[in-house]
C-alpha cells in the first residue's frame, strides 16, 4: 500500500514540475498558446464566444466572428458593405438589367392605357346607340 501512494505523490510532483517548466522557461508556447486562444474566439470586442469550430470570416475587415457577430452591420463593417453595394449597383451589368426592367414596365403601361382607351370607346358606342 506504502508503496503504490508514493509512487503516486511523485508522479504529482513531476506534473506540477512539468507545468513550472512550461510556464516558467518556455515563453514563447506560452506567448504561441495566447496568440491560438486570441485567434478561437470572436474577435468582436467583448465577446469571448469560440469560434475554432463554427465561426464566419468577414470578407470586409478579414477577422473571424461567432454567429452572433458575423454580420457586417453589427461589428461595425456596415460602411464596407455600403460601400461594396454601391458599386455593385453602379456596376454597368445592372445598370442594363434595369434599364430592360424598365421597357417592360412601359409595355405594361402602355398595354394598359390601350385597354383603357378601349374601354371607353364601348362605353361611348353603347351610349351613343341609346
Ligand atoms: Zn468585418
Ligand atoms: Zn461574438
Amino acid at each position: 500500500m506504502s508503496t503504490i501512494t508514493k509512487t503516486v505523490e511523485s508522479k504529482v510532483k513531476n506534473k506540477e514540475k512539468n507545468l513550472k517548466k512550461a510556464t516558467d522557461s518556455n515563453d514563447l508556447d506560452t506567448v504561441l498558446d495566447n496568440v491560438k486562444k486570441i485567434d478561437a474566439t470572436c474577435c468582436f470586442t467583448k465577446c469571448k464566444k469560440r469560434t475554432s469550430d463554427f465561426g464566419i470570416d468577414c470578407k470586409y475587415c478579414s477577422s473571424r466572428f461567432c454567429t452572433a457577430h458575423g454580420l457586417p452591420e453589427i461589428h461595425g463593417c456596415g460602411e464596407a458593405v455600403r460601400r461594396d453595394e454601391q458599386r455593385k449597383f453602379q456596376h454597368p451589368y445592372t445598370a442594363l438589367s434595369q434599364d430592360k426592367h424598365g421597357k417592360a414596365a412601359d409595355k405594361l403601361a402602355a398595354k394598359l392605357k390601350q385597354m383603357q382607351f378601349e374601354r371607353k370607346a364601348k362605353q361611348c358606342t353603347s351610349k351613343s346607340k341609346k
